[in-house]
């Protein structure tokens, strides 16, 4: 049965090589491996080339590279968007979305099967979590990506289905794949990891040292109205979340992005423009203001005169405003669009 074969796509290069070891191979045969596998995208181990042949054979008897699928493609007629969405081997559904634009092409990857943090304007939320991905399962999707995109991608974000920060030491297994020069050789910081805000982990993140990038679901100015949308902010207050910011960015010299979802209503007023450009003033950071991409019932996106007027009001901080108008709404691929609760097959 495939299920009791070794999954060699969960293992990291320094795994491989262990397991070539293991195997009464030499430790370079672990990172020939791991290249076939990622840099040169294989699916079946007899294009292994430099491979012994008694390997192969070994390695077809008792190991499997297949975690995923593409199981559909859609892609937006209008902004050149597409969501792919991928069939795990248990018969669970994730989605990962390639955003081609003028100067940069972005592949957003997802992190777990749903997500726990409940935040109450975001589809994925309301799915619940599921299941965490393996790093296999996570590097698989920038696989299929990579085979579809007719141009170089340029930019990986941890933006999708999940919070990356619950499935920490997949995710940075995941993101180390990415970066590893037998691997994707992405570089480190072309991929951003974005996060709700769980503290421990900012700190644990900012303490081992990586080198990807750091982006921080803030998405409203004081804690009422945070914990309101976002349950999390109970257990972490704007206060504790910006002090571990500060020692993300004091730690890693890094400049950090605050991401800022705009609900009209909800944190739009002139006073959370105050508020947010006093918060990002204290940080090392930019703002990233993303326009509300309708997706759960009593929130809406503010008008185009009221974003303007609250861009208006974060002029003259000491950090830099980007906005992030949603590619591929039209095909339910935009940020917090992601849901695939009702595509559940039995295994
Ligand atoms: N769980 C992580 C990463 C995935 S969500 C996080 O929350 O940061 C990626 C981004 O999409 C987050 O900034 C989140 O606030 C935002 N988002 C969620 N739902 C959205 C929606 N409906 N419209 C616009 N942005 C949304
Ligand atoms: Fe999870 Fe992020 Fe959606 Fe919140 S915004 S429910 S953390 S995916």
């Amino acid at each position: 049965m495939d299920t009791e074969k070794t999954l060699l796509k969960n293992f990291s290069q320094a795994e491989l090589e262990n397991f070539a070891q293991s195997k009464g191979h030499k430790a370079f045969r672990g990172r020939q491996l791991f290249q076939w596998i990622w840099e040169k995208g294989v699916d079946s181990f007899s294009e292994m080339s430099n491979l012994s042949k008694p390997f192969i054979e070994k390695l077809e008897l008792t190991c499997n590279l297949e975690l995923s699928t593409v199981h559909q493609v859609q892609t937006s007629e209008t902004q050149g968007t597409s969501k792919f969405l991928i069939r795990l081997n248990d018969g669970r559904f994730v989605e990962t979305v390639l955003i081609p634009e003028s100067r940069r092409v972005t592949v957003c990857l997802s992190s777990q099967v749903g997500c726990a943090l409940d935040c109450d304007f975001c589809a994925t939320g309301k799915m619940g979590l599921k299941r965490n991905l393996t790093s296999g399962e996570i590097a698989d999707q920038l696989l299929h990506v990579r085979r579809f995109s007719e141009r170089l991608i340029t930019n990986i974000v941890f933006m999708g289905m999940g919070e990356p920060f619950h499935n920490y030491d997949q995710v940075i297994k995941a993101a180390n794949i990415l970066n590893a020069d037998s691997g994707f050789a992405h570089g480190a910081r072309k991929i951003t990891i974005s996060t709700s805000g769980l503290v421990p982990q900012i700190r644990r993140f900012a303490d081992e040292g990586h080198r990807f990038k750091l982006a921080v679901s803030l998405n409203a100015s004081e804690d009422q109205s945070r914990t309101q949308i976002m349950p999390i902010n109970k257990k972490w207050d704007i206060a504790e979340l910006v002090k571990a910011c500060k020692h993300y960015t004091e730690t890693s010299k890094n400049m950090l992005t605050f991401e800022y979802v705009l609900m009209q209503g909800i944190n739009d007023s002139s006073g959370d423009a105050r508020r947010l450009k006093k918060i990002a003033n204290q940080v090392f950071c930019k703002v990233n203001v993303i326009p509300y991409n309708e997706v759960a019932e009593g929130y809406q996106r503010p008008s185009k005169k009221r974003i303007t007027t609250f861009l208006d009001a974060l002029e003259g901080g000491r950090f830099g405003v980007t906005v992030r108008w949603s590619q591929g709404d039209d095909i339910d691929a935009a940020c917090g669009q992601l849901s695939t609760a009702v595509q559940v097959e039995e295994a």
